[in-house]
């Protein structure tokens, strides 16, 4: 039988052994689909037998052979087979492979079944031959083309990622680089071929060689975090990616290394950790941060058994500041505080902001106390020294508490517990000084918490109460108006007065609530004693300075008085000189709009502050109240009396009235009237009282029963 024959007629046996050695060949192809393993095989055997009863020429012949016979490779299939084949990942060997297999099985068994070779099957095998070299040269050719349009796509996507990447051979000379690499180096890359990394002169070129060489051992990909500063001076952060990669007989042939830019995910992720550590105002270290060094200065005291010293400092009277200069020159104000503190301590210790007004300092290797209170006071002096913000100055000073590891305490609990107690203990001593810890001041603290609870308390069950002390006319001897004051009708104390709970209430904010209280009540009893008089009858209101700028703006102001009923009475708010000494532009103007509300001002305690005669001008002031030390001492000292003369005269040339506190004997009062003094208090005319005795009071000296106060 002709092989053309033989292939036609056995067609399903020659596919089954093509369909098996390729099987052989190509294990990775085991699991492939029957089609796939037969992928043109039958078209390539009918082609074989039609081409070998063809007549060729010569030509034809020697084109074969080198698989370039014009179009041809489209019937025989043997391009795309050899295409598809490099898809399915055979190597070109594997490949051809299956050619010979081909030609040899076909060979084989229709020799077998001739009974051997005859002269007469000399022509059909030399055909046969020819055209198994025209498929396996089409195969090739198939192969190659998509082997190279794959190494052309794989090459424009690599230098088109913006992702540097190179592939080093296992000596760490450049194989390979895509374009960002090259920019990234900046050279051209016939500089960089075939060069090792120090002859290409590349950055962390001994990290990466370290690296290569590992990967070259163990076989194991790897990651390393590279920087590379551009020759701009910018500096780039890398994330780099270090693959194995192996031959076709899996020994290590290069490393590729592919690089990814994480400078501006670096950045975040430092913003984000420098958010979570530091102050955003201040910029130094926050809560969190100095809780993690103080746990480092205990570990490194243990370790080396030198002490370190612990401060906490508390500004004074920031917040009245704060809210008198404006929240933008607080927070500048901050910022100057921080930087102070800063410059008293050295590169080792720790400088932090606990939130608010609160600072500490951690002073490490302090094996002399005697050192520690030293930088303590330098730290008081710098707070004291006014603070220069814009055109403002403003003038706060430091209350400081320090303990001392391991003397006062060994765990960081116990020591932040101390400095608070002995800041607290020099907050109480009247601010601006330094305390340092020592064990009697359990006492002070559980004193402080006690008021706290109780004062809570005492605001739910209405312990509260308002007195009223009247303020005289000291020529008429008429009870003018009347000032509010609070007191604490306390369940085992008895009534208590405002010096001994209005800072603790400032401080935990429980002020508000007396506030209310006091206006709530200053508001109905003005109005009910103007009806009973027939005329105004104003009351005065004490503002803590804290709850007056906290309102912020007028318009606060004017929704908290919209709570209460005004109708028919007339408050008038009494602000401390001291609040005002600091008083802002934008303060002033809050101040003068008050008068629109129907809302009258005084300067309460006047005399003894910084405040000037043309602010109170700008500020709408209707009354000043002389400060009780300047109405005290005016019979001993003659100074006191100069300086009441000069308050009174002063305000009356800008129109604003003068109220004299505690008047207390009728020499001065009879010296306040000669002075031109308008008003008086004190308890020369009346202690405060309840609301009740200051009603029967003022039926008392109704001005028409001629019985005035005109002692
Ligand atoms: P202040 O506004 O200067 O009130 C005058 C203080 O002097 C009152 O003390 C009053 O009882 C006392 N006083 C009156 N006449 C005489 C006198 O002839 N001689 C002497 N030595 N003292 C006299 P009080 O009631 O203890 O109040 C103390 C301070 O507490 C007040 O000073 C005021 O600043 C503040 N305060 C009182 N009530 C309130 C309030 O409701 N809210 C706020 N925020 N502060 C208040
Ligand atoms: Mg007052
Ligand atoms: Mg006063």
């Amino acid at each position: 039988m002709s092989l053309p024959n033989y292939i036609r007629n056995n067609m399903e046996t020659l596919l089954q052994e093509w369909e098996s050695s390729a099987k052989i060949i190509a294990p990775g192809l085991k699991k492939t689909r029957k089609t796939a393993l037969r992928d043109h095989a039958e078209e390539m055997l009918k082609f074989i037998a039609d081409d070998i009863r063809k007549p060729q020429s010569s030509v034809e012949k020697a084109q074969k052979s080198t698989g370039i016979l014009k179009n041809m490779a489209t019937i025989t299939g043997a391009e795309s087979h050899g295409a598809e084949r490099m898809e399915l990942g055979l190597s070109l060997l594997e490949v051809i492979s299956e050619y010979r297999a081909l030609r040899a099985s076909v060979t084989r068994l229709w020799g077998e079944h001739q009974g051997g070779f005859k002269q007469k099957d000399i022509q059909d095998l030399v055909r046969f031959n020819e055209a198994m070299d025209q498929l396996l040269g089409e195969a090739v050719s198939g192969y190659s083309k998509r082997k190279e349009q794959e190494t052309r796509l794989f090459e424009a996507m690599l230098s088109s990622t913006p992702d540097p990447s190179s592939i080093f051979d296992l000596e760490g000379r450049f194989m390979y680089v895509n374009d960002a690499m090259t920019e990234l180096l900046e050279k051209p890359r016939r500089e960089i071929l075939g060069k090792t990394l120090f002859e290409a002169e590349t950055p962390s070129a001994t990290d990466v060689f370290e690296k290569i060489k590992i990967i070259a051992q163990t076989g194991k990909d790897s990651r390393l975090e590279l920087s590379h500063r551009l020759s701009s001076g910018r500096e780039l952060i890398y994330d780099c990616y270090f693959v194995a990669i192996r031959d076709e007989r899996n020994r290590m042939e290069a490393v590729a290394k592919i690089s990814r830019d994480i400078t501006e995910r670096k950045a975040t992720e430092h913003q984000v950790w420098r958010n979570a550590n530091f102050d955003q105002l201040t910029g130094i270290p926050n809560r969190r941060l100095y809780q993690d060094r103080l746990d480092q200065s205990l570990k490194h005291a243990d370790r080396t058994g030198c002490p370190f010293a612990l401060l906490f400092i508390d500004l004074d009277r920031f917040k009245e500041v704060n809210d008198q200069i404006g929240h933008g020159l607080g927070d500048m104000l901050l910022k100057q505080a921080a930087q102070r503190i800063m410059a008293c301590v050295r590169e080792v210790d720790t400088v932090a902001r606990l939130g608010g007004d609160e600072f500490t300092v951690i002073l490490n290797d302090i094996p002399d106390p005697r050192k520690a209170r030293i930088i303590a006071r330098s730290l008081l002096a710098e707070l004291a020294r006014p603070f220069k913000l814009n055109n403002q100055t403003a003038h706060i000073s430091g209350s400081i508490g320090l303990t001392l590891h391991p003397r006062d305490g060994r765990t960081a609990e116990q020591l932040i517990r101390n400095a608070d107690q002995a800041m607290y203990a020099a907050k109480q001593a009247g601010g601006n000084r330094l305390r340092l810890y020592s064990s009697s001041m359990k006492q002070v603290e559980s004193e402080h918490t006690r008021i706290v609870k109780e004062l809570s308390r005492a605001i739910e069950q209405g312990q509260f109460t308002v007195y009223f002390q009247p303020v005289v006319d000291l020529s008429s001897g008429v009870i003018s108006h009347a000032e509010a004051l609070i007191r604490w009708q306390h369940p085992e104390r008895g009534l208590l007065s405002p010096v001994t709970f209005l800072k603790t209430a400032e401080q935990t904010g429980m002020i508000d609530a007396i506030n209310k209280l006091v206006l709530t009540e200053a508001a109905a009893c003005s109005r009910y004693w103007g009806q009973g008089l027939n005329r105004i009858f104003p009351v005065s209101i004490n503002e803590s300075p804290i709850s007056f700028f906290t309102r912020g703006t007028i318009s606060d102001w004017a929704s908290q008085f919209s709570t209460i009923d005004l109708t028919g009475s007339r408050i008038i708010i009494e602000i401390t000189e001291a609040a005002l000494a600091n008083a802002s532009a934008t303060s002033a103007d809050l101040l003068r709009d008050l008068a629109k509300y129907g809302i009258a001002l005084a300067i309460d305690d006047f005399g003894m502050g910084r405040f000037s005669m043309a602010a109170l001008k700008d500020c709408g002031v209707d009354y000043l109240k002389m400060d009780q030390s300047i109405v005290c001492d005016m019979q001993e000292d003659s100074n006191k009396e100069d300086i009441a003369d000069a308050i009174i005269s002063m305000a009356h040339s800008i129109q604003i009235g003068v109220i004299a506190e505690g008047v207390e004997n009728r020499r001065q009062s009879q010296w306040l009237k000669r002075a031109g003094c308008d008003l008086a208090q004190g308890y020369l005319y009346s202690e405060p009282l309840s609301q009740n005795a200051f009603q029967a009071l003022l039926k008392r000296h109704r001005p028409t029963d001629g019985d005035t106060f005109s002692r």
